[in-house]
């Protein structure tokens, strides 16, 4: 009998944790991901405010996956998936598959805000990290040389949109970093320099308890951070934040954290969406009607499972065991998640920890959320380096990356289908007929209608 083959989209903590639980399994699995790294974002703040360097919060994945027989991996951007003919579109090829894994994340949710897309800068991707981080040291570079107190002003502004974790948690580390680039920029006064967290409800990080949601606002407003609550965005322009209330924050540096929605490519696949965009799941996480398609991570709706990495990694597993239990005709199980509690970092010796009854803050949860957060990275050199990196910072309080780098452009360089074929099961899409090309060069003609 004909191994199935598993596709998966999405090489993050959903789509890597599936890839771990299919492995060695009877199943041939070919993994995509957009990028040829995975990236570990909760990091991702520390590499905009210069505290890691980017190549400590990724990993190839080629690298990971590199002693697991039955899995093959492409770097490749998923343009389509068609679940009634069972395939996926990528800018290139046509892949067809027995079982689909949609582990493709989520997105920034600012549409519909005037200038939100155009003037703000989000905190999703790795290269997204390095651009906010260029941005930030760009602007006191101009404010050195600025002789307008009007247009310093909005240089040395820097705004955060979204009073959730990740707002809160860069914040604070932002405040850090202002303070450790004072000695560079002897002539610059720092007194000058705002950090603005701007949050539409009533408190910040709102899935907190009361106690710590009070602790977080203090330390910030502590740090210096001006926080300003139940402050809609009504525009944003590359000079200055509109608020619904008249209020106007001159700025240069708007960074959205405010709301998440699911990968936008999902809309046009043809799956049910919740209003946030994201995939609505059954409890076995597969999509309705569509017994082959499992949906997890941040692009799966299901209640009462927030968009964190444990559960994009409970997920992950679970659908791999689901489909490992639908081939061989068994019971399939529902995703129950178990919730490991919240954690945010408040800049150096200070973190909250809320694990239901029991409440940590102080320099207990700050290393606490190092540990954890080490043990997630992949690649012992990536930890030990983070962990050096860290100490470094505490010993000398200082901004580790200051270099203001061109971000990398990639190579559009044509794919030769030969190299391709090599990695099998690639069907090129300028084919009307195609050809199933099976690994090791064995050819096996089959005839499939043009996607
Ligand atoms: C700045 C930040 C801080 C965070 N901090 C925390 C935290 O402290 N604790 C916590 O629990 N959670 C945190 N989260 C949330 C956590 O990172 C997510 O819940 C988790 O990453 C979701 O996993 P996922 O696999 O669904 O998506 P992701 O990890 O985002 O992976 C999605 C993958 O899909 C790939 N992809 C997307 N579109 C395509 C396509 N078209 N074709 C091919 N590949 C594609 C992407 O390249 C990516 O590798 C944070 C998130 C951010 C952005």
């Amino acid at each position: 009998m004909s191994r199935h083959r598993v596709v998966i989209i999405g090489g993050g903590f959903a789509g890597l944790s599936a890839v771990k639980a299919l492995a060695n399994a009877p199943v041939d699995v070919l993994l995509l991901n957009r990028e040829n790294y995975y990236t570990s974002s909760p990091l991702l703040h520390q590499v905009a405010t210069g505290e890691l360097e980017p190549e400590l919060i990724a990993y190839p994945i080629r690298s990971m996956l590199r002693h697991i027989k039955n899995v093959q991996f492409i770097t490749a951007n998923v343009k389509q998936v068609n679940v009634s003919s069972q395939c996926i579109q990528t800018h290139k090829y046509v892949i067809p598959y027995d079982f689909l894994i949609i582990a493709a994340g989520s997105d920034s949710k600012n549409v519909g805000i005037p200038g939100a897309i155009e003037y703000t800068f989000p905190l999703k991707k790795l290269e997204q990290a390095v651009n906010l981080r260029n941005q930030i040291i760009h602007c006191l570079e101009q404010a050195v040389l600025e002789v307008n107190p009007s247009l310093r002003q909005q240089l040395l502004t820097f705004t955060i949109v979204g009073g959730g974790a990740t707002g809160v948690e860069l914040a604070a580390s932002l405040t850090e970093m202002i303070v450790a680039l004072v000695k560079d920029y002897p002539t610059l006064d720092f007194s000058e320099v705002r950090v603005v967290l701007l949050q539409a409800g009533d408190s910040l990080v709102p899935q907190m308890s009361r106690r710590l949601r009070m602790y977080v606002r203090l330390r910030l407003e502590k740090m210096g951070v001006q926080v300003i609550l139940r402050s809609r965005v009504r525009q944003v322009t590359s000079e200055a934040v509109y608020l619904q209330d008249s209020r106007v924050i001159p700025t240069k540096t708007t960074i959205w954290t405010g709301g998440v929605t699911g990968n936008p490519l999902a809309r046009t696949w043809g799956l049910p969406l919740a209003r946030d965009g994201r995939v609505i799941v059954l409890p076995t996480l597969q999509a309705p009607k569509h017994p082959q398609v499992y949906v997890v991570g941040d692009l799966a709706s299901l209640p009462g499972m927030p968009m964190l990495a444990p559960v994009a990694i409970q997920q992950g597993e679970m659908a791999a065991r689901n489909i490992l239990r639908q081939i061989q005709h068994q019971e399939l199980l529902p995703m129950h998640y178990q919730h490991m509690g919240n954690m945010i970092i408040l800049g150096r010796y200070d973190a909250v920890l809320d694990l239901g009854k029991l409440k940590i803050t102080g320099v207990t949860a700050w290393l606490i959320w190092l540990a954890v957060h080490l043990l997630i990275l992949p690649g012992f050199r990536n930890r030990l380096l983070v962990l050096m990196n860290w100490l470094w910072g505490c010993l000398f309080g200082e901004c580790l990356v200051r270099l203001v780098l061109p971000l990398p452009s990639v190579n559009k360089l044509p794919i030769r289908r030969k190299k391709m074929q090599v990695m099998g099961y690639i069907y090129p899409k300028s084919r009307s007929r195609f050809t199933t090309l099976r690994i090791h060069g064995h050819t096996d003609m089959d005839s499939q209608e043009n996607y």
